[in-house]
């Protein structure tokens, strides 16, 4: 039966919610108060992810939070002043990610990002949108031997229990892989499966386009005008009030300004991130991680755009872009860095769940409405694999992955 659906927010994940929908042929009406993908989802590093199978994990040995309170490092910064109101989600994610909670979700978050390149295989053929895609995987990089070789370690068997492809290269086998390398690293793991994308912000807007012409609607709105009537929801857009029996929540980072006024408490929180691009000649054919420093140097259309690890600080604080600086730096003994394209820093927003795993399923205590969002720092990777699942759920199918791990009752109803 034909069901009437908004879908709030164009990021990848409300993109692909709204298109998956479609295709089950759905009257559905996409809405964001700006053009499709502009926000996290045109930021990222664009790689779709299928080596990740263990969600970022907050450091359990105490070491390594001391280097992170002492600020030392370049993969975490944090706001002193936002502490206090972060710090029991922050309780909370660390208790989550002790050894036996842990496990748990990785098995839960392997079955799922398992199907992250089929998932988008579909849409990047459906959407024409192949010639954005590299299938040549990424380099996870070291500049010293001793994390390189436990790195390589810990990937070797990670590899080994999920079936994923990755080599371990030395010095050389790093140089002769990556020939703009013009600084030393003593060796890389090479994660082969996963994808890149050279312009994650198009790959949304195609992927929108799509759902346009297979008679979807996209209406610029802003949805904290979300409200309950008699038999559904209404949101008023620039073409008026819409009304339809369900809706979706896919705000990625904005998602609490709609969850917390309807009295869901979800432990959420955010990791921002900062991008620049810049010229570099020879430009590095895979993207790196330069993994003791924190950051990502992606190889894209408007340039190498440089990518920053987590800041812990409140979503809408003024940018304080010292990780992007250092980076730059860092990044300039690796390759031949040139000028900036941008005149300043893009600033985004992770948007993480305590128990590291995004919320995707029915409000429990509000009939026809649904949440997808909360894929921190694999939404990119997650969009069309969460929007099936949403799909399926919605449809009152039996899901295609086991959906309680993201059923949002788990907090509570
Ligand atoms: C530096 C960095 C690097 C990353 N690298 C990767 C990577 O390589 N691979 C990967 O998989 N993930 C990566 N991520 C994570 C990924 O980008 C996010 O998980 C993903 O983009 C979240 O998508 P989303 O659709 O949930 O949110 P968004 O893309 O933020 O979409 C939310 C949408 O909601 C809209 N909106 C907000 N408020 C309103 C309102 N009131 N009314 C109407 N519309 C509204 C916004 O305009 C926006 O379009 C990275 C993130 C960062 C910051």
């Amino acid at each position: 039966m034909t069901k009437e659906i908004l879908v709030l927010g164009a990021g990848m994940v409300g993109v692909c919610t709204a298109l998956a929908l479609r295709q089950r042929g759905h009257a559905v009406v996409l809405v964001d108060r700006q053009a499709p993908g502009r926000e996290t989802s045109y930021g990222n590093a664009g790689i779709i992810q299928r080596e990740a199978v263990q969600p970022y994990a907050f450091p359990r040995e105490w070491m390594a939070v001391l280097r992170v309170i002492t600020r030392q490092g370049n993969d975490v910064h944090y706001h002193p002043r936002a502490l206090a109101s972060l710090l029991p989600t922050l309780a909370r994610y660390w208790r989550e990610s002790a050894p036996a909670r842990y496990a748990g979700t990785v098995t839960a978050y392997s079955a799922l990002i398992r199907h992250c390149l089929t998932e988008h295989e579909r849409l990047l053929t459906l959407a024409g949108a192949q010639d954005l895609v590299s299938r040549s995987g990424w380099l996870q990089g070291y500049r010293r031997n001793l994390p390189f070789e436990q790195a390589a370690r810990n990937a070797t068997e990670v590899a080994r229990l999920h079936g994923l492809d990755c080599r371990i290269l030395d010095s050389a086998g790093l140089a002769a892989t990556e020939p703009a390398l013009h600084g030393s690293m003593a060796g890389a793991i090479y994660w082969r499966d996963p994808w890149t994308i050279a312009d994650p912000g198009e790959l949304v807007s195609r992927y929108a386009t799509y759902f346009e012409n297979a008679g979807g609607t996209i209406r610029r709105g802003d949805a904290t005008t979300l409200k309950q009537t008699g038999t559904g929801w209404t949101v008023a857009t620039d073409d008026g009030p819409l009304t339809a029996a369900h809706a979706v929540i896919a705000l990625g980072p904005w998602a609490p300004a709609l969850t917390r006024p309807l009295g869901y408490r979800f432990p959420l929180f955010v990791k921002r991130g900062y991008h620049r691009h810049y010229a570099a000649d020879p430009m590095p054919k895979l993207p790196l991680l330069d993994a003791e420093n924190g950051l990502m140097l992606a190889p894209m259309k408007r340039g190498l755009r440089l990518t920053t690890g987590a800041e812990f600080a409140h979503h809408e604080a003024p940018a304080t872009p010292v990780q992007l600086l250092r980076a730059e730096r860092y990044a300039s003994e690796l390759v031949r860095l040139g000028e900036p394209v941008e005149a300043t820093p893009w600033l985004g927003a992770r948007p993480c769940v305590a128990d590291m795993r995004p919320i995707v399923g029915r409000a429990p205590r509000h009939p026809g409405l649904w949440f997808n969002f909360g894929h921190a720092h694999q939404g990119f990777t997650l969009g069309p694999a969460t929007a099936r699942l949403l799909a399926e759920l919605i449809d009152e199918e039996v899901p295609y992955i086991d959906a309680l791990p993201y059923d949002p009752i788990r907090f509570g109803g």
